[in-house]
C-alpha cells in the first residue's frame, strides 16, 4: 500500500514536471518582461558593435555610438542610473534570434520598424530615421539604382536592403555579408559594384575614406524604433520606452546626439 502511494506521487511529480517544463502553461514561461528587467535592476540591449557611428568599439575597448549613448539614457530614465545597461553584440541577420531567447531585453541596432517585423516584434515610436542609399567606388560609373541591372549588389543579411534590392533591381546578383565590414571590404576589392543600406550607416565610410562615395539619391524611408519581444509586460515596456524616447526629443538630448555622432566625424575616433 505504502508502495503504491509513492509510486503514485512520484507519477504525480513527474506529471507536474512535464506539464511546468514541456507544455509550458503562459504563467509559468511568460514572466512578465518588464517586472523581470526592473528586477534584474540593469536592461540587456542588443547593439551593433562594426556600425559607425551608431555602434561600434572604441580604441579603449568601450562600446560607443548614437545607439550606445541612446541606450544609456533610456536607462538613465528607467533607473535613474546611466550604467544599468548590459550591452549584447548582435548583427542584423542574428539580433531577432538574441531577442526572443532572451539574451537581449530590447534591440538598438539601426533597426527599421517595418510591417513585416511587426507581425513578430515591438516596436517603440521612431526615435531616428534613414534612406536606403548606395554605396560605390569613386571611381564607379554607377550613378543611380537603375545602374545595377545585372550588377553583384552588397547587401548585409538580415537588412531592409536585402529586400528591397531583390525586389527593386530583380536582374541584379544580391550578394549577402555578415557584418558590414566584410560588405564594405568586397566593395573596396571590387568583388560588388554597390554596397546597399541607410545613408545613415554607409555615411560613415563615405566620410571617412575617400575611395568610396554616397550616391545622393534615397529609394525608401526607414524609420528607426527599439524592438522588444511580444508577450506579458510588452505594453508597460513599450510605454516606458515610448516615454522615454518623447522626453529625450523634448529635452534636445537626441538632436545633441545627432550632432555629436553624425556630424561631427571627429568623435568617431573617440
Ligand atoms: N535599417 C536597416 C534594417 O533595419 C538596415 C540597417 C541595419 O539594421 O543593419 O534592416
Amino acid at each position: 500500500m505504502k508502495k503504491l502511494g509513492i509510486t503514485l506521487i512520484a507519477i504525480f511529480l513527474c506529471l507536474v514536471v512535464f506539464y511546468l517544463l514541456i507544455l509550458k502553461p503562459d504563467n509559468y514561461e511568460s514572466k512578465d518582461m518588464y517586472d523581470a528587467i526592473i528586477n534584474n535592476g540593469y536592461i540587456k540591449v542588443g547593439i551593433n558593435t562594426d556600425i559607425k557611428p551608431f555602434g561600434f568599439v572604441n580604441k579603449k575597448g568601450e562600446i560607443c555610438g548614437y545607439d550606445a549613448d541612446l541606450a544609456r539614457n533610456i536607462a538613465e530614465q528607467i533607473f535613474h542610473d546611466k550604467n544599468a545597461v548590459k550591452f549584447v553584440s548582435v548583427t542584423p541577420n542574428n539580433r531577432l534570434i538574441k531577442l526572443s531567447t532572451g539574451e537581449a531585453d530590447i534591440i538598438i541596432a539601426t533597426m527599421t520598424i517595418t510591417p513585416q517585423r511587426e507581425e513578430i516584434i515591438n516596436f517603440s515610436i521612431p526615435y531616428d530615421s534613414a534612406g536606403l542609399a548606395i554605396l560605390v567606388k569613386s571611381s564607379s560609373r554607377v550613378t543611380a539604382i537603375s545602374d545595377l541591372a545585372d550588377q553583384n549588389i552588397g547587401v548585409v543579411w538580415g537588412t531592409t536592403a536585402e529586400k528591397n534590392m531583390l525586389s527593386m533591381v530583380p536582374t541584379g546578383h544580391v550578394i549577402g555579408f555578415k557584418t558590414y565590414r566584410e560588405a564594405y571590404l568586397a566593395l573596396k576589392q571590387g568583388q560588388i559594384a554597390a554596397l546597399t543600406s541607410d545613408d545613415t550607416i554607409l555615411n560613415g565610410y563615405a566620410l571617412t575614406d575617400s575611395e568610396v562615395k554616397l550616391l545622393p539619391k534615397r529609394y525608401t524611408r526607414e524609420p528607426y524604433g527599439i524592438a522588444f519581444r511580444k508577450g506579458k509586460g510588452a505594453a508597460k515596456l513599450k510605454e516606458a520606452l515610448d516615454s522615454a524616447i518623447n522626453d529625450l526629443k523634448q529635452k534636445n538630448v537626441l538632436s545633441s546626439l545627432h550632432k555629436k555622432w553624425l556630424v561631427s566625424k571627429y568623435s568617431w575616433e573617440e
